[in-house]
This record gives structure tokens, sequence and C-alpha cells, in this order.
């Protein structure tokens, strides 16, 4: 609130008289002293009247969603949504007009849960219509109304519930709640697959996501989504590894890696869970290749084999399966013998280490060979390439393009 690009924004919003809050994961997460990353503003004014307030204040406005009655205000790294309250009249029935000081009783009444549903003015005077910061201190992932209810007007809540719950609750789960998914679960299908992406790729993102993965199963709401889900105990796994090993902050490819872990597929299995997910083509590959790997990465081998297995898979890839088969070991035997934990920490290192080598021949060495350009010459540098990585990366470019030149001759 005190950062001088929010007063920016603050300021050129009210300087008409407008009042404005801060609301929902802002308000919460500033309480809760978690980093705030994106910063939600209301205002009664229309969207237009925002944008003419910041311009004049020479704000980038970006136009996000001006039919939802959203604009973004950029200054410098940070992004503002202010959204325009928004009057209901018709629930009102007969009462025309609603009262100005009403509106925000309203839009509060219009957010899933007490702990999202809290405003804050400007200079830091907090409005809470449902208990929601006595919630949040207790850890409790409450609804704003009926729980039935309001996940028949918005299906996407029923996950939104878990994920909520995995980043700010405490066990137990409300039971209203809890009694409501499972009765509305049967609902989940009408969701598109990018929604449900979004909210399982959130959830996977929690401190532990695992117990409330293995909630969800229980009380039937992953069967229509995430019916995959069959290892969620080598996610329990992964997630202990991640800690053990000071990595617990997960970004956009920790979350999948994540996902990946609580999957029991093929690798059909993975892509038509990607497809479903509607995941980008490079998501999908990688959740494929985690979750159904092509082969295991040799955990006792000698180092030109772990070199060759890291310059195949890369090292993101390769350190993300290595910590995947420690998480199913894990999971198989128990607890491990010492030199194993051994192998897998090197295994991890090496990939922390690894410094990218690359074929110090290229297609146009072949082509100023005399190779027509074509299928050829990526076959040639193929065969150059397996020569090389078996003399451990070793042969520099003179003896490549040696090799090169060798092999281009034999085959005419
Ligand atoms: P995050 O840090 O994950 O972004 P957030 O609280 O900002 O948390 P958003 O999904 O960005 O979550 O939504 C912003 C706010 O909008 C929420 O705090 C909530 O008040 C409201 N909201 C969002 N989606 C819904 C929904 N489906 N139903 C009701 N209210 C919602
Ligand atoms: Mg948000």
């Amino acid at each position: 609130m005190t950062a001088p690009e929010t007063r920016a924004v603050i300021a050129a919003l009210t300087a008409e008289g407008a009042t404005v809050r801060f609301v929902g994961g802002c308000v919460r997460d500033a309480l809760l002293e978690r980093p705030v990353t994106d910063v939600d503003i209301a205002t009664h004014d229309e969207p237009e009247k925002v944008i003419a307030l910041l311009e004049a204040a020479a704000i980038r406005v970006v136009p996000t969603g001006i039919a939802h009655g959203t604009v973004t205000a950029v200054v410098g790294k940070a992004h503002f949504e202010i959204t325009t309250l928004r009057l209901d009249v018709e629930t009102f029935g007969r009462r025309a007009r609603v009262a100005f000081t009403n509106d925000w009783a309203l839009d509060a009444a219009r957010r899933d849960f007490t702990i999202n549903a809290l405003f804050c003015s400007p200079d830091g005077e907090l409005f809470d219509p449902f208990g929601g910061i006595e919630d949040l201190r207790a850890r409790r992932v409450r609804f704003v109304g009926q729980a039935e209810d309001r996940i028949r007007e918005d299906v996407l809540r029923l996950l939104r519930f878990f994920r909520f719950y995995a980043h700010y609750g405490r066990p137990p789960p409300d039971g209203a709640a809890l009694a409501a998914c499972r009765e509305l679960a049967h609902l989940l299908p009408t969701l598109s697959g990018e929604r449900v992406a979004g909210e399982v790729l959130r959830l996977m993102a929690a401190p532990d996501p695992a117990p409330v993965l293995a909630l969800m199963a229980d009380e039937g709401v992953l069967a229509d989504i995430l019916p995959e889900a069959g290892t969620i105990a080598r996610l329990g796994g992964l997630v202990a590894l991640e800690r053990e090993l000071g990595q617990a902050k997960v970004d956009a490819g920790g979350a999948l890696r994540r996902l990946a872990a609580a999957l029991q597929v093929d690798a059909p299995g993975a892509e038509e869970l990607a497809a479903r997910l509607r995941l980008s083509n490079v998501e999908k590959a990688r959740l494929a290749a985690l979750a159904a790997p092509a082969k295991p990465v040799t955990v006792t081998g000698d180092d030109k084999t772990r070199r060759r297995e890291l310059y195949g898979l890369g090292p993101e890839l390769y350190r993300d399966l290595v910590m995947l088969q420690w998480a199913a070991r894990r999971g198989e035997v128990g607890e491990l013998a010492r030199d194993e934990v051994a192998a897998y920490r090197g295994l991890v290192e090496a990939a922390d280490a690894w410094e990218p080598v690359q074929l110090p021949v290229k297609g146009r060495d072949a082509v100023a060979l005399g190779v027509p350009k074509g299928p050829r010459v990526g076959e040639l540098l193929q065969e150059v390439e397996r020569w090389w990585i078996e003399r451990d990366f070793r042969p520099g470019r003179a003896e490549c393009l040696a090799k090169l030149e060798k092999l281009a001759a034999r085959g005419g």
C-alpha cells in the first residue's frame, strides 16, 4: 500500500473524489504477510472513467477486460487490476437503486470465500463483512453463503475450494464445504479443460498438495477430472524430498513435475491428459517425459553414463526425472540405504553443475564437404554425434570434422 507505484494509481483513481478499495487476494496476503503479486482495486467509476483518470496521470492502461468492467494499470513492473463495482439491480427486485455504501457488501457477497472477501481502504481501514479475518487467523476456508448454492452458481469454486484450502487452510476442512463438493462433484465435467488445468496447477504449487489431492480423491472429486492420479503417495514423497533439498519454492515447471508425480500413466495416457487439460505442446511433451519416461535414469552408473544421460535429456528434465525416481523409490522401500541416497544426491548435484556442451560441427560443415542439402546432412550429424558422445564429448572440432569427412566419403 505504501509502494510509490500503488500510491500513484490510488492518487489517479481518487483525483476526482472517487472512493476505492483494495480487494480480494492482495488484502488477504498482506494480512498474512505473504508477498503480494497482483493488486486488485475496486471503484464505482465506469471503465471509461477509470481509463481517463489513469491517462490524465500518465499511467499506462491496458484494457484487459472492459466487458467485465476491468482495466489494468501498469506502473513499472507493477500491475493493478481495477474493476468497477457492478450493480446487479435486478437481484434487488423492486429496489431500483442500491445505496452507495451497500455496493461493497454486494461485491463481497459475490466473492467465493470469506478470506477472499476482504476490502481495505487506501489508508488501511479494513472492511470484513463475513468474518474473513477471523477465518484467516484460524486457517478456515469457508464459502460466503451456502456452499451448495455458490458451487451451483460457478462449479469452478469447487476446485478453488481445494486450491485455497491447500494454500491457506488447516485441517479439518470445513464440513459444509466438503459435503457440497462431494454432492456436486458430478458437475465438474462441465468445466473447460483450461479452467481445470489452471486450478490443478495452482493446487500443485501449494506447500504440500499431496494430502489435499488425497482428500479430493476420497471425496470423489478427482474421479471425473483427474482419474490418472493413482500415485499420490509418490507426490507426497517428492514434496518431502524437495524440502530436504531446500527447494520448496515451486515455479510453473515445478508444478508440472508435481502433477507428473501423482500420475499413473503411460505416454499416450499422459498426452491424452495434457490434451484434455489443453496444455501447451511444450507442457504436454514435458508431462509425458516426466510421467512416463522412456527409460529410467541410471543411478549407479559411471561418470560417463551420467554425462551421456544428462546431455540427452538436458539438465532440467534430467534433474526432475531423478527427483521423481528417487521419490518413487522411497515410496517402494521406505528409507533408502545411505549409499543409494548419496548416489541420488550425486545425480542432482551433477545436474546443477552441468555445463552445456555442443557438438562442434554443424550442418553447414557437411554441406561444405560436398554433402547435398537434405536429410543426409542430419543423418551424418547424428552419426558424428553418437561417436562424439561415445568418446565422452572429448573430440574437438578438428576431430569431429575429420570424422564427418570420413563418414561423408564412405556414404558417397
Ligand atoms: P491468487 O493469489 O491465487 O491470484 P486471488 O485471491 O487473487 O489469489 P484470483 O483467482 O486472482 O485469486 O481472484 C481474485 C478474487 O476474485 C478472489 O480473491 C475472489 O474474491 C474473487 N474470485 C475469483 N474467482 C472467483 C469465483 N469463481 N467466484 C467468486 N469469486 C471469485
Ligand atoms: Mg489473483
